[in-house]
């Protein structure tokens, strides 16, 4: 049918509008993030029903009209993730996911691999509680910085190459850096190299663990290379409570 798209979706956000309807912001395999209205979604006897609450990964019909919004036609629920919804943790971990994504991936250019990665993120969450921990929500982003292409270089010095001596991080230089090009870095311990290491190379249920020092300095490191090359600037995830 002309004028309608048929995707799978994973809600982001969903706002109140108006008298009954919600804006929502999707995230898509094959579109990126869209933006979209669901008229009427918000009266008790709605066809949508709650299925266009936040976390919801969903296959949708979107009509596109004139403006920027498409129109919600036809929701049908993959996964609710109940459980998610029972834990303050997981609630959390999951709206500081779906932000990310949302702030790094603001676009309608496909980014399937980000979809996926959203996807497992929230069934590992609904899972487990325990995956709402912080290095896990590391390793989710430093997986989103690969998928938006500005992975910071972390086997050899950003400046000069150099393969030794890697102590701290610049994210101006790209990556980590040697004592000679330390000038404008903060020093970051081995052991938050290996966890952004680790973290890359293994997959998100997988994640390792770390003091909260050096999740705290991978935090840094992922957060500005976020700002540097994004000018995104995500929300803190260590150390909360
Ligand atoms: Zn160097």
């Amino acid at each position: 049918m002309p004028g309608s798209l048929k995707t799978e979706a994973i809600v982001l956000r969903s706002i109140r509008y108006g008298e009954a309807d919600r804006i929502l912001h999707l995230y898509t395999p094959g579109y990126g993030r869209l933006g979209a209205i669901a008229k009427g979604a918000r009266r008790a006897r709605s066809r949508f029903g709650a299925r266009l609450e936040p976390f919801f990964h969903i296959r949708a019909i979107l009509h596109e009209g004139r403006s920027e919004l498409h129109t919600v036609t036809g929701v049908d629920t993959v996964a609710a993730h109940p459980a998610l919804r029972g834990h303050a943790a997981t609630l959390d971990a999951a709206a500081r996911a779906c932000d990310a994504v949302g702030r790094l991936f603001e676009t309608p250019e496909p980014h399937p691999e980000v979809f996926r990665l959203l996807a497992n993120e929230l069934v590992l969450l609904d899972l487990d509680p325990a995956h709402a921990r912080a290095a896990t929500g590391l390793a989710f982003r430093l997986k989103l910085l690969l998928a938006a292409g500005i992975l910071p270089q972390l086997g050899s010095c950003a400046g000069c190459g150099e393969a030794d001596h890697l102590q701290a991080f610049s994210a101006a230089a790209g990556g980590v850096v040697c004592g000679s090009c330390e000038a404008a870095a903060f020093r970051r311990g081995q052991v938050s190299h290996d966890l952004l290491v680790g973290a890359l190379g293994r997959p998100l249920a997988e994640a390792p663990d770390a003091s909260e020092l050096a999740l705290a300095q991978a935090e840094r490191a992922i957060t500005e290379t976020a700002e540097h090359h994004a000018q995104v600037r995500l929300r803190p995830l260590v150390g909360r409570r």
